[in-house]
């Protein structure tokens, strides 16, 4: 008989999304007549840019014929699509090896798969709340976690506390669930740290493609010192509309050099490597082909559009918290909008409340963390019209 990993069981059940949609199939059947409208969307509506479709069209074609078919790739991504991404992080100020990035799948399976390269006994600081992955995969591997508080005293965005020692440091900024995102002082303030206490920490950057002050950092390495003490995981999924389509990438930097308990100085570059290299076989041509399209010029204007669409909406719900005295956060680099729950409703509460009176399907905070509770997570992912109408709504509500 095969012992099992039991480290699963102590994962907490993932009753959020089971819970929503069981709770809104119990209310259209008892109100046929009523018209539901979702804004707890995390995932993306638009269609992907014409020049994207064009360049899987490309990619697809160039599997038809054997001068140009493709079989096994590099498991660390084509260099066309690494050279691009290099290209768009020095767009932005900030210069990247392309030999540092590693194109995949998506950023779930990476910032999941990162726990391979490290030791079970680390002190591993979580923000609460968060993104569950994070959480999750320390779980399933038996680790210990150390949570950080974001509340709205702080903004949703905990600073290092100098008297707690760490060795890994997860943070997401523009952040899923608060849409809160650290200005370059903040995020110095945790390269700071990581340096000082020799920690690694896990950018999530997903949301990078949502801020548009050019004064807050949109990577990890735009803070000097970074190489030496990060990891940036960025996906296509929220800044090109793939997450059906799946590419992601994530950047070890060579610089991060640690030593074993032998005395052997290790690369994590190396050490990711050596892991894709044994257990990924890299992504499909055909969406890498896809995704280089994302980086020209045209195929980028072409995804911003669509951004520019989220965060109209994003804008028309802000404008409606702001208006009725509504504590929010997110929502102006973010599709995220994060609030308050009203008269100290818990977040269950208040998404019954709003599904019973205002017919608005949104995220109880309290699905992400601890700290989520008592606020409510509305998204920018809808279309316009729906999202204008359930404002209009809950406007009347509140
Ligand atoms: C959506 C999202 C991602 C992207 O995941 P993919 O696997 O690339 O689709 C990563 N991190 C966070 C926090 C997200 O919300």
């Amino acid at each position: 008989m095969p012992k099992i990993n039991e480290n699963y069981l102590n994962l907490k059940e993932s009753y959020l999304f089971t819970e929503i949609n069981h709770r809104v199939a119990e209310y259209t059947k008892n109100h046929p007549d009523k018209k539901v409208i979702r804004l707890g969307i995390g995932d993306v509506t638009r269609p992907l840019g014409s020049d994207i479709i064009k360049a899987l069209h490309e990619g697809v074609d160039a599997m038809a014929s054997a001068e140009t078919f493709k079989g096994y790739g590099p498991e660390q991504g084509y260099a066309f699509l690494r050279d691009a991404v290099a290209k768009y992080y020095a767009g932005h100020g900030v210069s990247i090896d392309p030999g540092d990035i590693f194109i995949s799948d998506g950023a779930k399976s990476d910032t999941g798969n990162i726990t391979d390269i490290f030791g079970d006994d680390n002190v591993i600081l979580i923000p609460d709340p968060v993104y569950p992955v994070y959480v999750d995969s320390n779980v399933m591997c038996g680790r210990k976690i150390t949570y950080i508080s974001g509340t709205a005293e702080n903004g949703f965005l905990p600073l290092p506390d100098k008297n707690i020692h760490a060795d890994l440091i997860y943070i997401c900024s523009p952040n899923n669930p608060t849409g809160a995102v650290y200005n370059h002082e903040q995020l110095k303030a945790w390269v700071d740290y990581a340096l000082e206490n020799e920690a690694v920490i896990l950018f999530d950057a997903a949301y990078e493609a949502f801020i548009s002050d050019p004064e807050l950092p949109r990577s990890i390495f735009a803070i000097e010192g970074a190489k030496k003490c990060a990891i940036e995981f960025c996906s296509l999924s929220k800044t090109a509309g793939f997450t059906g389509t799946r590419c992601g990438y994530t950047i070890v930097p060579k610089e991060l050099v640690f030593k074993a308990s032998d005395g052997r100085q290790v690369s994590l570059n190396a050490l990711w490597n050596r892991r894709q290299t044994t257990k990924f076989n890299g992504t499909s041509y055909i969406i890498q082909k896809g995704a280089s399209a994302v980086f020209t010029e045209e195929g980028m204007a072409q995804c911003m559009e669509n951004i520019q669409y989220y965060k109209e909406n994003a804008r028309i719900i802000c404008d409606v918290f702001a208006k009725k005295g509504i504590r929010y956060f997110g929502g102006e680099h973010s599709p995220y909008i994060w609030f308050e729950c009203p008269n100290g409703m818990d977040s269950w509460e208040f998404f019954d409340y709003l599904l019973n009176n205002a017919q608005v399907v949104g995220t109880p905070g309290s699905g992400f963390g601890e700290n989520g509770q008592g606020f409510f997570r509305l998204t920018g992912f809808g279309t316009r019209e729906n999202t204008i109408e359930a404002m209009e709504r809950i406007e009347k509500l509140l």
